[in-house]
């Protein structure tokens, strides 16, 4: 892992909505989209409080004032979506932030967050890669519970409860444009892989909450409402969201199958797991026509290999 990156320059949408590179792993990695109604902003994830710098640099040169940032959304409480979130609040004086009702006790003491991220990585690598780990102040918390709903000065946007990827994520629906903000719960597409066939997506399963039966079910959830468009943490907006969906669905039923057979067959370690993701991927990139050559793809993905084989593997354990 990279402990410092060049992050991309922001994207602008035309649903005031922009895709902003929190330069967390390499650039092109992890994003925090900034939505803009009638003058006022929000942010859906936050990056760590390494990234707040950009997010108020991307905020500058919109000509938005900090006053008119009125809520900072984290879809969950990992790390590169709400490690930022405390940081980011103390320069927002009038800002709610919005957590998961199983989240918000995280980010209002986060000292739990800190020590599983320490046990990790050590004292010095948190703090290269993370920062300061800020509480958010718990008068300024509002608790979004399933289908709840905020008038976001004009612009509906509707809060589900998703399990999957974790126990406290939610996903926003914004119901003005029709797209949906989806954290981790609609898979990881980097935009490297984009070509003449569309984006290259397969899911998130990240430890220690990962659950395929619960992922489906909040994948189906999110396609009922027919999004024309859906961002992602990693990276960025996609469309032709009914072909991804069918791909997210095919994809996690073979990482789960994989996982399976090598279980049954005493093999279910970290390293087996994680070549066993591998294979599924590269299978699929050449069935997606990928040209990159497989050393840049690995290089690509080399993270996401073994955090989904430890997601799977924490997943696997608790089935016995
Ligand atoms: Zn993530």
């Amino acid at each position: 892992m990279k402990e410092s990156c060049i992050p991309l320059p922001p994207i602008d949408y035309p649903d005031g909505v922009t895709t902003i590179d929190v330069a967390y792993v390499r650039s092109g990695f992890a994003a925090s989209h900034l939505i803009v109604e009638n003058g006022y902003a929000a942010f859906i994830d936050t990056g760590t409080s390494l990234s707040v710098p950009l997010l108020l640099k991307v905020l500058a040169e919109k000509g938005i004032s900090r006053e008119k940032v009125t809520h900072v959304m984290p879809t969950h409480v990992h790390l590169d979506h709400a490690g930022g979130a405390g940081a980011l609040m103390q320069e927002f004086p009038n800002a709610f932030l919005v957590a998961h009702p199983r989240g918000g006790r995280h980010m209002i003491d986060p000292a739990k967050l800190i020590a599983g991220t320490v046990a990790v990585y050590g004292e010095e690598k948190t703090q290269k890669l993370y920062g300061t780990i800020v509480p958010v102040p718990e008068k300024r918390v509002l608790i979004a519970e399933d289908e709840s709903r905020i008038d976001f000065h004009g612009r509906s946007l509707l809060f589900l409860d998703a399990p999957g990827h974790a126990r406290h994520h939610y996903c926003v629906i914004d119901e003005s444009t029709n797209s949906v903000f989806s954290g981790d719960n609609f898979g990881i597409s980097y935009r490297e892989f984009d070509n003449e066939n569309g984006a290259f997506i397969f899911p998130t399963t990240t430890p220690v909450q990962f659950d395929p039966e619960a992922m489906r079910k909040t994948l189906d959830r999110l396609l009922s409402y027919n999004p024309q468009a859906v961002y992602l943490t990693h990276f960025g907006p996609v469309t032709n969201i009914e072909k991804l969906g069918s791909d997210l669905r095919n994809c996690l039923d073979q990482f789960t199958e994989m996982a399976l057979d090598l279980k049954q067959e005493g093999k279910a370690q970290q390293d087996s797991l994680a070549s066993g993701v591998q294979q599924i991927l590269r299978d699929r990139l050449k069935k997606h026509n990928c040209q990159l050559p497989e050393s840049l793809q690995d290089e690509l993905l080399a993270f996401d290999y073994q955090l989904n084989a430890q997601g799977i593997k924490v997943w696997l354990d608790r089935l016995d």
